[in-house]
């Protein structure tokens, strides 16, 4: 019998979906089982699956994932509040449809010599909190740059549309297994310089950054603050895991995009 998990957000509308979820669940006799779920249901926004993904983590070989949105439609969520029926109906008839992203793989080496491996959904940032980030940048450890500048920021395809975005990115299609480096506020002059523009490298090439000033630096993976410790070093990959989702309706990628971020109608 499949089993089905629910991570909400503690919002009052959210906690309203998820209850009638849980009742409906019971009532389909489907199993709710939140520690080791075979579909996982978030009930909030983005933010709520970043959380679910990261609490999540360890079982991703397992889980696929499915978005309910109590606002506006998100980027990892398909499914809106008012749509509870539909959703259990799928789930009754669930025949195991899905689709995955690739996800980033990063290993932070500390100053002490300890080493750390962490994934993310969206992208990873390297920063300076106060003045400027000094950091020399391999590709496949071939020195690519010295980069100065507020930071650097390394994302997934679908974490393409997100901080990536912001920091000038281009959007990557969620069918390519690749990573992006964007930069965020960098500084060129006649005599610093930078490429100043955003790279995409392939899953058999990584990218390591090395902050040449190891004080103050601020490193995040998704919607977390990395363990504020002096940090070495960072290598990012694509994972050779990947995230998930239960895929009983198909929003293509780019009317996402589009309807996100232009909200374009045909001219009759
Ligand atoms: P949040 O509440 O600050 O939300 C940030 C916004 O990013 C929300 O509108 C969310 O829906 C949106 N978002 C999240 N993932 C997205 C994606 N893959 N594509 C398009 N939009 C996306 O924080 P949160 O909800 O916890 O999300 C954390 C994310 O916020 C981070 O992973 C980062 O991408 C993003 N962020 C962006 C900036 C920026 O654009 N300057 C700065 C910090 C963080």
């Amino acid at each position: 019998m499949m089993k089905i998990g629910i991570f909400s957000n503690p919002g009052s509308a959210s906690t309203r979906v998820s209850n009638a979820l849980k009742s409906k669940i019971k009532a389909e006799h489907l199993v709710l089982d939140n520690d080791d779920p075979d579909i996982l249901i978030t009930v909030g926004g983005d933010g709520t699956l970043l959380s679910a993904f990261h609490h999540y983590e360890k079982q991703l070989a397992k889980i696929r994932f499915v978005g309910i949105h109590t606002g506006h439609l998100g980027f990892y969520t398909d499914w809106r509040d008012y749509e509870v029926d539909e959703l259990i109906d799928s789930l009754a008839h669930d025949n195991g449809q899905s689709v995955s992203y690739p996800l980033l793989d990063i290993l932070i080496e500390y100053s002490d010599g300890k080493k750390q491996s962490m994934l993310a959904l969206n992208e990873s940032t390297l920063k300076k909190l106060t003045g400027t980030m000094l950091a020399n940048v391999y590709i496949k450890d071939q020195l690519f740059e010295l980069f100065r500048g507020d930071g650097l920021c390394v994302s997934t395809p679908t974490g393409s549309t997100a901080y990536n975005k912001s920091a000038g990115g281009a959007v990557v299609s969620s069918e390519l297994d690749v990573v992006q480096v964007s930069e965020i506020a960098s500084i060129n002059n006649r005599v610093f310089r930078t490429l100043g523009s955003p790279i995409i490298i392939s899953p058999q090439e990584w990218v390591r950054i090395e902050p040449v000033e190891l004080n103050e630096n601020l490193m995040t993976c998704d919607q977390k603050v990395v363990e504020n410790r002096q940090i070495k070093s960072v290598t990012y990959r694509i994972s050779k895991q990947r995230i998930a989702f239960a895929q009983y309706r198909h929003t293509q990628f780019w009317k996402r995009v589009s309807e996100s971020f232009i909200g374009v109608k045909p001219v009759d």
